[in-house]
């Protein structure tokens, strides 16, 4: 059974752990290892260890710093086989995902190669006679982030590649569920030159949590996670005085108009819906069919649902593997008996759907589709973060805007149609942070940046892209004044009329 632990100023901790959580592989239903929970002391030690490497890190030049994140780069793209075992073994979601997951991180570590680029300031000359102004950007100093553990690589990989390059540095706490994937990029970390205590990992569960929020030396926080966490670790780490992007959960709505191609919409709200198993925060989970749509749309959804290949992460034919555990399988499939009882419709079950090569201790749920949902139902109103996609019929376009600017996340949402005019009306009123169209999971490029509205952020800043330079920067202004030489400086060797 593999012992997996922290990673405190560069190296491996080697201490005895009080506390250990058991990792699971999702598809065999066994636990396969155990994680050391860190205490407060852990904790401590490891912002310590950020601490003492912050000042020379912050004085490395930008050549240097950008030397070692194309270093990084380059060694996590070397690994990303190695990495997606690690994620699908944990995680269990299949090997296209987490492999598709590293590369999506990856992007932000592309990005944060032009930090020095991303850090320019600005310079005014002569604001006043003889006087300049300019601008600058500097790193925080200690940050933490706080990772959950749908994306064991990727959000991560939002977070620490910019904080890092800015000249920050970083302790991660990544989840108790699938915590081998943070130990791989520490150890490519170190191998791509990083000094020691620039990146840290401490693992742990809400005790490790709660020490970095309250520890005096941590600056800021970035949170991925659910909405009562999130919105719990805003407000603690706020209340400490600290700078705090907390992101939260998401009900994500996929619009389809009457005019749309019906199999353009079936593919995306099957690929977005049971990708991952459902377990992403941009997944799509409520189906809003404008009428008269909806039947023959459900039609096409259920019979591609009906074939996907459910399956371990070790076959690489599998297309949507295992929940993350037992008791989410559990609370998952709960919603589809209370649809029911609600007065939904299962247009398909996934209770029934056939798992191909996995063992029978694993934690499986396959596809499934409630129909005729409501917006009272449980299934609509909480997150349900699994397999479970539902169809919500709606009469015309404005139901379908209201309700998803009613709901009480904003995180991202979708509208299918042929029509350019309408979808250009959605992206302007859908109240979200991310809009798709004709694309249903609009997650976006690196250079742009990640995050929601409403319950899905708490804070005003969002994850990765320019404005994840900002965050993990503060500006300064400077106004200064150099009188000429010729008031009595030095020399400039032109010739002196005596
Ligand atoms: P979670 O909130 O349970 O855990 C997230 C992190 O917080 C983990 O590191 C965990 O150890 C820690 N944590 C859990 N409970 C805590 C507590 N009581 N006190 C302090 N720390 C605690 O989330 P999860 O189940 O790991 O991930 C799934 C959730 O994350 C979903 O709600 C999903 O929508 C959300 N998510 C959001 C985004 C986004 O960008 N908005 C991205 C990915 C996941």
């Amino acid at each position: 059974m593999k012992n997996v632990t922290h990673w405190i100023g560069g190296r491996p901790w080697d201490g005895a752990a009080q506390r250990q959580g058991d990792i699971y592989d999702p598809a065999a239903g066994q636990v396969t290892g155990r994680v050391d929970f860190a205490s407060a002391a852990v904790v401590d030690d490891a912002v310590a260890a950020a601490g003492k490497a912050f000042g020379s890190w912050r004085a490395a030049s930008l050549t240097k710093r950008t030397q070692i994140l194309f270093a990084f780069r380059e060694l996590v793209r070397a690994h990303t086989g190695e990495l997606a075992e690690l994620i699908s073994s944990e995680h269990g979601k299949v090997a296209g995902d987490a492999a598709g997951e590293v590369a999506r991180g990856l992007e932000v570590a592309e990005f944060a190669c032009g930090i020095g680029h991303l850090l320019k300031g600005g310079f005014s000359e002569n604001v006043s006679t003889g006087v300049d102004a300019y601008s600058i950007r500097q790193p925080l100093g200690v940050v933490a982030g706080i990772t959950p553990f749908n994306f064991p690589a990727m959000v991560p990989m939002w977070m620490f590649p910019i904080a890092i390059a800015c000249g920050n540095t970083f302790v991660l706490k990544p989840s108790e569920k699938d915590p081998s994937a943070s130990l791989l990029l520490a150890r490519l970390w170190a191998e791509a030159g990083l000094p020691e205590g620039v990146f840290n990992v401490v693992q742990g569960d809400k005790e490790a949590v709660g020490a970095l929020l309250a520890h005096p030396e941590v600056r800021a926080v970035s949170f991925v996670g659910s909405t009562p966490v999130a919105r719990y670790v805003y407000q603690t780490a706020t209340g400490a005085g600290k700078r705090v992007q907390a992101l939260g959960g998401a009900k994500n709505h996929m619009v389809v108009l009457p005019d749309a191609d019906l199999d353009l919409a079936a593919d995306a709200a099957v690929s977005a819906g049971f990708g991952s198993a459902g377990e992403r925060c941009m997944a799509v989970s409520v189906l809003v069919a404008v009428e008269p749509v909806a039947d023959d749309l459900v039609a096409r959804i259920a019979g591609r649902v009906k074939a996907l290949r459910v399956g371990p992460g070790s076959d690489t034919q599998a297309e949507m593997g295992p929940l993350v555990s037992a008791a989410h399988r559990d609370k998952v499939a709960s919603y589809l008996d209370a649809g029911v009882a609600g007065g939904a419709t299962l247009a398909v079950d996934g209770r029934a759907h056939a798992v191909t090569g996995g063992s029978e201790e694993g934690f499986w749920l396959g596809p499934s589709v409630l129909d005729h949902v409501t917006p009272q139902m449980s299934c609509y109103t909480d997150e349900i973060f699994g397999p479970v996609l539902s169809v919500v019929r709606v009469r015309s376009y404005h139901d379908a805007v209201a309700l998803v600017s009613e709901n009480p996340y904003g995180n991202g949402t979708a509208i299918f149609t042929s029509d350019g005019g309408a979808a250009r009306r959605f992206v302007n009123e859908a109240e979200c942070g991310m809009i798709g169209v004709n694309v249903p999971i609009p997650v976006p490029m690196a250079y742009y940046s990640f995050g929601g509205w409403k319950a899905s952020l708490f804070g005003d800043t969002h994850a990765y892209g320019t404005e994840g330079v900002h965050f993990y920067t503060r500006g300064k202004a400077v106004t200064s004044r150099w009188l000429d030489p010729s008031h009595g400086g030095v020399s400039l060797g032109f010739p002196q009329n005596q």
